[in-house]
């Protein structure tokens, strides 16, 4: 599924985003930038050690913030880490955390003059974010952001049940 904001796309596919051919593609990546399960390790083990080299020499990334390493062997030439938060009870800010999280990766992508981002779904996994509420976070803050020189934002959604969600979830927010 794919919509048009002005000129620009924002578009939901499942797949695998190890693949993605666009400038950047986003890691759901812990506070250590240490590397581990779900999409993490499947971005290291695709893109190689070059990666991890330089994750370790940034040292780690503060829950709803974002930096910046090589592609290492991706296709695309970036990755994006941003952590989003662990999901306790709705309580503990972890709204804005997560939007923060998609914010900051959109403005690290911009600042870089980058045209094309990919985003997995952050959170919704080991870190337990119910998926509608966040699929409607990350839909809300792209619609937000995209647009001047950010052409492109693609959610790269894994698993059927979660791009069936975040495509009702832009169904309902564009009406
Ligand atoms: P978090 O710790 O932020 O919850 P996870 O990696 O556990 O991160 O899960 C986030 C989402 O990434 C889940 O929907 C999971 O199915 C998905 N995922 C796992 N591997 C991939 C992949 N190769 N490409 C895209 N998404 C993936």
């Amino acid at each position: 599924m794919e919509i048009k904001i002005n000129q620009a796309v924002l578009s939901l596919v499942q797949g695998d985003i190890t693949r993605e051919t666009t400038d950047a593609i986003v890691n759901a990546a812990n506070a250590m930038l240490a590397g581990g399960g779900g999409v993490d390790g499947a971005i290291h083990r695709a893109g190689g050690p070059a990666i991890m080299e330089e994750c370790r020499k940034i040292g780690g990334c503060p829950t709803g913030q974002a930096v910046i390493t090589t592609g290492g062997n991706l296709k695309a030439k970036y990755v994006i880490h941003t952590v989003g938060p662990i999901y306790r009870d709705g309580t503990k800010n972890e709204a804005n955390l997560l939007k923060s999280a998609y914010l900051s990766s959109l403005k690290l992508a911009s600042v870089r003059g980058l045209k094309s981002v990919a985003f997995p779904s952050i959170s919704t996994g080991a870190y337990g974010y119910p998926l509608s509420e966040a699929a409607q976070i990350a839909l809300q803050t792209a619609m937000e952001y995209i647009g001047d020189d950010l052409q492109l934002v693609r959610f790269v959604l894994f698993d059927g049940r979660t791009y069936d969600v975040f495509c009702d979830e832009l169904k309902a927010l564009v009406g």
